[in-house]
């Protein structure tokens, strides 16, 4: 690990003032919340920031629900959001794509803010062995692209970089519409979640629209018929303390047997959390059919780019889709 100097300022304005960044490679300072990424990158070499600034105590945990919908502090954790009972019942698929993630242990810890900026999971990126890694090191190449790309995204990619999203709880939330509030030393202003993250291009170690000395003060999610009836369902190696391979977040208002609005965001496959548009338009009328909605989730497919090891995901997103909707059309 490089060494480095932590701060711990008193208060927002004071930490906001480092001027820190969060996701980007080569910024000088960054802000460490609940530390459960932000420590094994430093373990790993991965980060070497000169200054990491504590938000600890700094910004809002709490959980709010009211008429507008839901706020939710940077700084309330993984299991307290997961486990409200008005997130439970009012927003299920956030409840759901938390107690799908991580650990009881890391969820404890780890806060909102954090969660939707940990860094990807393609293991060229984790492992400093490989040279190759644009995300790490920009200009030096790609090992993902012929190399193991299992874990790797078939959505957004590009010839620089083909790393998946790797939080669930994002991809809940850009279906849900959510926004990110963002605060810095000169003020406030609000980014929806879709275009919060950033798609690789050739820039792929600038994963966000974040600015040196902003951070996410809070991320809200408006009231909407859809969130009640919603699910997430995660498709991974192993049934628990495992990233998606593919996860499906599915949001419904449902009229007697027909589907009068959809929502659908797909996980494991996109560079950033993957709204797919056309899915909802096919699923907007329609029964619960199986073969309706098995045709309306083979609109997933169009983009897909699989590299090998990945295209498995390309037939399991349709699936994933369709058990999904299921279960959401099933929910009272
Ligand atoms: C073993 C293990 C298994 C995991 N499994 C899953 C999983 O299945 N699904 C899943 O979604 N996640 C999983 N995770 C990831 C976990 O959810 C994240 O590590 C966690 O949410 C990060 O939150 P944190 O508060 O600890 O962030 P930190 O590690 O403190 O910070 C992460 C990043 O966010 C930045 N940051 C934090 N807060 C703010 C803020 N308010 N404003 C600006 N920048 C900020 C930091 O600068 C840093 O770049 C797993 C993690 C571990 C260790
Ligand atoms: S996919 Fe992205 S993160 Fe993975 S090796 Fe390529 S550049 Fe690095």
């Amino acid at each position: 690990m490089h060494p480095f100097t932590l701060e711990r300022p008193r208060d927002l304005s004071a930490a906001l003032a480092f001027r820190a960044q969060a996701g980007r490679n080569d910024a000088a300072a960054e802000y460490i919340a609940g530390g459960t990424d932000m420590i094994q990158l430093l373990q790993e070499d991965v980060r070497k920031p000169e200054r990491l600034v504590s938000l600890a105590g700094v910004l809002d945990d709490g959980i709010d629900i009211g008429p507008q919908g839901l706020r939710l502090g940077a700084s309330a954790t993984m299991a307290e959001v997961a486990a409200h009972p008005g997130v439970v019942e009012q927003f299920p698929v956030i409840s759901e794509a938390l107690f799908a993630s991580a650990s009881p242990q890391v969820r404890n810890q780890a806060t909102m803010g954090g969660n939707v900026l940990q860094r990807t999971r393609c293991p060229y990126f984790r492992d400093v062995g490989y040279a190759a890694c644009n995300k790490r090191s920009p200009g030096s190449g790609c090992a993902a692209i012929g190399g193991e790309n299992r874990w790797n995204a078939v959505f957004g990619t590009s010839d620089n970089c083909i790393a998946a999203h790797a939080s669930d709880l994002a991809v809940a939330l850009v279906a849900l519409d959510a926004s990110v509030e963002i605060r810095s030393a000169t003020g406030q202003r609000i980014v929806p979640f879709a275009d919060f993250h950033r798609l690789p291009g050739d820039t792929p170690h600038i994963e966000t629209v974040l600015e040196p000395g902003e951070v996410i003060a809070a991320i809200t999610v408006p009231a909407h018929p859809v969130a009640r009836r919603s699910h997430y369902l995660k498709l991974r190696d192993r049934a628990s303390f495992e990233f998606a391979l593919v996860s499906a977040a599915v949001a419904l208002d449902i009229d007697g047997d027909r589907i009068r609005e959809a929502r659908v965001a797909l996980g494991g496959v996109g560079t950033k959390p993957w709204r797919v548009p056309k899915v909802e338009a096919a699923l907007a009328g329609a029964g619960l059919d199986p073969e309706v909605l098995r045709k309306a989730a083979a609109h997933a497919v169009e983009g897909a780019q699989g590299r090998g090891g990945n295209t498995f995901k390309i037939e399991l997103m349709q699936r994933a889709i369709v058990r999904a909707v299921e279960t959401a059309g099933g929910r009272a």
